[in-house]
């Protein structure tokens, strides 16, 4: 029995959907009140569990970043088996404190495989929400489908979430997060007329700062019914921390490292407080570990990968700016094979989990545009952006050869950060458009930030042909349907970010065949 007819037969659909009722009348009467203001949330799903989160803030944007606790508090979570919490399969009791910013992670295991189940969390006297988690089916299970779904860049300034919130709607098995989730930089003044709401405070530099901008983030009512309703992945890209920073190089070049992994660390820090990702995660210092793979049956592997924390330097820095730029060809520094998007460690790691592995399908989560983008700045140089993986194409090209090496079974890249959609096919050598298709790629546009000017990337394109559609005058998410034969990917794009009740439409769909590599027409 697969899961749709698992879900048909227990009735769980019309359960999702009352799920989905209750959070839909947040915005009335809101049933994150109390010490849960900032929601509930599952993550990281195997095959007998996942990561249960939330944390109380009762004041959540109070201004020593607490959100309105002090002392130590016990925290009761219990599983069940329906959505009405009557038949309860697992509980317990952890302790959240100041430490963690009163957050709580739990690691749930000995569950069932792929079906959902309902959480909740009671503290202080009061219960949260219920919320929904699915775990993934048995290793050696296999799914004849699922869907998932993945968003990045979401500017709490420049728009509403209802991308989020037509998201949620998916019901999607996972949702993954590809990174700049928050921002941490504020608007000047200057543009407050294009703003719909206000960040908390300005820019975040501190532990304080970062608590507190992931806080406001998750009191927005769509952004916590889809925590509450689906299973995540996360990942990062630059601006949980700093736009364009690379490992522990600030883009301020005065900014000595030292300093700026001071920074890191309290960014980081925040990170794991908000995230449903598990202990592994807990910050050492200034390190975070995010990278790691979770599979999916035999249908489908997913590597998340993090390009941000292990980074060699930006090749070709600009005084006093280390931030992204278009690199001429005499940038010599920005083909060195010495130097890396993922780092040494992460590359060798994901190698070696291409090796063997047997899943129809492998999907690669990561930040940032994949392909190489010749482009022309607006002040004329021609070359490649040096801040995305165009900037370390001998990591690429080594992740690529290893794919084919290993012949890795349908690779598909999916990513963010340019607040556009791209598919594209990844060629084995970019500089010869008749070399093969070794891998492909789709990259989702941005749940509400600034898109990059239309006409100047369109002009590009047919400079490289191995870009197949872009598109940056939506904002939206992207949602997949897997089967073994084939994945169906959606372009899904909201009518208005700055319309809090915005609808939802398909842009486009594309197809990828099983074994055969390269974005074909939906
Ligand atoms: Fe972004
Ligand atoms: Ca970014």
């Amino acid at each position: 029995m697969n899961r749709r007819q698992f879900l048909e037969n227990s009735g769980a659909v019309a359960s999702a959907l009352v799920i989905g009722r209750h959070l839909a009348r947040a915005a009335g009467g809101d049933p994150f009140t109390g010490p849960f203001t900032l929601g509930v949330a599952s993550g990281e799903p195997s095959a007998d569990g996942f990561i249960l989160w939330t944390r109380l803030a009762p004041a959540p944007l109070a201004p020593d970043g607490l959100g309105g606790m002090a002392e130590p508090v016990a925290v009761m979570w219990e599983v069940a088996t329906d959505d009405t919490m009557r038949s309860i399969v697992r509980s317990g009791t952890v302790e959240a404190d100041s430490r963690l910013a009163h957050s709580v992670h739990v690691e749930v295991s000995g569950l069932a495989p792929a079906r959902p189940y309902w959480y909740r969390f009671t503290a202080l006297g009061q219960q949260s929400p219920i919320g929904r988690a699915r775990t993934a089916p048995a290793p050696n299970a296999r799914p004849d489908r699922m869907r998932f779904a993945f968003a990045s860049c979401s500017n709490y300034e420049i728009g509403y979430f209802s991308a989020y919130r037509h998201l949620a709607a998916e019901d999607a098995d996972l949702v993954l997060f590809l990174g700049d989730y928050i921002y941490e930089s504020t608007y000047p003044a200057a543009v407050a007329d294009r703003l719909v709401r206000k960040h908390d405070g300005p820019t975040a530099t501190d532990l304080v700062g970062y608590r507190n901008r992931y806080a406001l983030y998750r009191t927005d009512a769509d952004l916590r019914a889809l925590h509450a309703s689906a299973t995540c992945l996360m990942t990062w890209d630059d601006h949980e921390v700093e736009n364009d920073y690379a490992n522990e190089w600030s883009e301020n070049m005065r900014v000595s490292p030292e300093d700026f992994l001071r920074r890191r660390a309290a960014a980081y820090q925040a990170y794991y407080e908000h995230m449903p990702v598990r202990a592994r995660a807990m910050p050492q210092g200034a390190a975070l570990r995010l990278y790691d793979r979770y599979r999916y049956g035999d249908l489908a592997t997913f590597f998340v990968l993090d390009g941000r924390q292990y980074r060699s330097k930006q090749p070709c820095e600009v005084p006093p700016s280390r931030r992204g730029h278009v690199a001429q060809d005499d940038c010599v520094e920005r083909i060195d094979p010495q130097r890396s998007f993922l780092g040494f460690d992460q590359e060798r790691w994901l190698f070696d989990g291409f090796q063997g592995n047997d899943t129809a399908w492998n999907v690669l989560a990561q930040g940032q545009l994949v392909a190489q983008l010749r482009q022309k700045a607006r002040t004329g140089e021609v070359g490649h952006w040096t801040d995305g993986w165009d900037g370390f194409p001998a990591s690429r090209q080594r992740v690529l050869d290893a794919m084919t090496a290993t012949r890795l079974r349908n690779p598909v890249f999916i990513g963010g950060d340019i607040h556009s959609f791209w598919a594209t096919d990844l060629k084995a050598d970019f500089n010869d458009p008749a070399s093969a298709t070794v891998a492909t790629e789709f990259v989702g546009t941005s749940i509400t930030s600034e898109p990059p000017p239309y006409e100047l990337f369109q002009q590009l394109i047919p400079e490289n042909p191995h870009v197949r559609y872009f598109e940056s005058r939506h904002r939206g998410y992207v949602a997949v349907d897997l089967d073994r034969d084939r994945m169906e990917t959606r372009l899904q794009i909201i009518s208005e970010r700055r319309d809090p009740a915005a609808t939802v439409s398909t842009l486009k769909r594309f197809v990828v065949e099983s074994g055969k590599a390269g974005v074909l027409p939906g």
